[in-house]
């Protein structure tokens, strides 16, 4: 028997959860649940203070609650390696510093701002890119936490197997010495979550596209410590429509949330995120939850960025709420009749909703179609 699948979604709490972000925490989710006795964590990286943005954790946490990705063990529910907030873990990530001082990989960074700005301006000037390491101080000072914390790399190239990109390969200069503890006290994220996916017992990291130059430096980590690595997925960018561009707020990156006001069904988004970039290979477009579970994969989740096609997601919604039951409907419309049939029996409403069934495409239309 293989060992369970346990996977996690970390976000930090920078604000609201857009259609990127939900595709990961789902993929995520998927994988875990196809595993008997898998199990998906939410974990919130809150260690850069600055980039927080108040009640984005509720904010996450009712977005997934909202597409019915549900969490073995997080923030809410805790479970066996609480907290699962970072911000309360860093007694932990001191333990695994301390580790890195022990064994000669880490050092407390002597150099000021101004002298640092030095050193990159220098580079410039030669036209070669910047890298501390070419600048490690020869004797620096004991760390005593109000310096920051370097790590002490041994740059090498990597080749590696990354279970959606393939083979990937990087040469030593994506390897330096990068801050592991600021002075602030916080750990960096290069840093902590590797601890926690460590201590987590990860077996499965997947996360966005924009972090994937940064793996020869945490596979230079994981050595340090003497860490396995769990199984690296990368998930390609989802851009906008024209296919130029990162999806951006303009191009209709907005709040999860929001879509639940507009009527949408949550197994048509979850249907429509799960296939930004995944199919099964067929020719089936509309997925129930459980039809994706059991279907998924990351061998089919495709290398190229994903497109957001708002109009698509418009159709799977009509395919949902067609799928759906009457009493079902029923009880999901219940926010959207118009003022006019505030008098209406429900055996009448029953029986309008069934003739404007096939017609709506969001529960929003249920005003414009049962306009009696
Ligand atoms: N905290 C990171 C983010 O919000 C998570 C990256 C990861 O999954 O490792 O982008």
């Amino acid at each position: 028997m293989t060992a369970p699948i346990r996977t996690r979604f970390a976000p930090s709490p920078t604000g609201f959860m857009h259609v990127g972000g939900v595709r990961t925490a789902l993929f995520a989710w998927l994988l875990a649940r196809q595993s008997q006795d898998g199990v998906f964590i939410l974990r919130i990286e809150d260690t850069d203070k600055q980039r927080e943005v108040e009640g984005s954790i509720d904010q996450i946490a009712n977005s997934l609650k909202w597409l019915g990705i549900t969490w073995d063990e997080g923030i809410e529910v805790q479970g066996p390696h609480a907290p699962y907030l970072q911000s309360e873990r860093l007694d932990i990530y001191k333990k695994w510093a301390q580790k890195l001082i022990d064994s000669g990989r880490a050092y407390a960074d002597p150099y000021t701002p101004e002298q640092l700005e030095g050193f990159r301006q220098e580079a410039k000037a030669a036209k070669r890119p910047f890298l501390y390491r070419h600048h490690r101080p020869e004797n620096p000072p004991v760390w005593d936490g109000t310096q920051p914390l370097r790590f002490k790399s041994d740059p090498k190239a990597y080749t590696w197997t990354d279970a959606v990109m393939g083979e990937l390969a990087a040469d030593a200069e994506a390897v330096d010495d990068f801050i592991l503890m600021k002075s602030d006290g916080f750990p960096t994220y290069n840093f902590c979550h590797i601890v926690d996916d460590a201590e987590m017992s990860i077996t499965h990291v997947l996360r966005s596209q924009e972090f994937v130059a940064s793996v020869p430096k945490f596979l230079n980590l994981y050595e340090a410590l003497e860490l396995t690595v769990p199984t690296l997925a990368t998930l390609p960018f989802v851009m906008a429509i024209d296919g130029k561009k990162k999806l951006g707020k303009r191009d209709g990156a907005k709040d999860i949330l929001e879509y639940a006001k507009e009527g949408y069904l949550p197994e048509a988004m979850m249907n429509f995120l799960a296939t930004l970039g995944w199919n099964d290979g067929t020719e089936q477009e509309v997925f129930t939850a459980s039809e994706l579970v059991e279907k998924f994969s990351l061998e089919r989740v495709q290398k190229s960025p994903a497109r957001f096609d708002e109009k698509r997601l418009l159709w799977l919604n009509g395919q949902h709420i067609r799928a759906l039951n009457i009493d079902d409907l029923y009880e999901r419309v219940k926010d959207f009749w118009p003022v006019s049939a505030k008098n209406v029996s429900d055996e009448k409403k029953k029986e309008v909703l069934s003739l404007a069934q096939d017609r709506l495409k969001t529960l929003a239309d249920l005003p414009v179609l049962t306009d009696y």
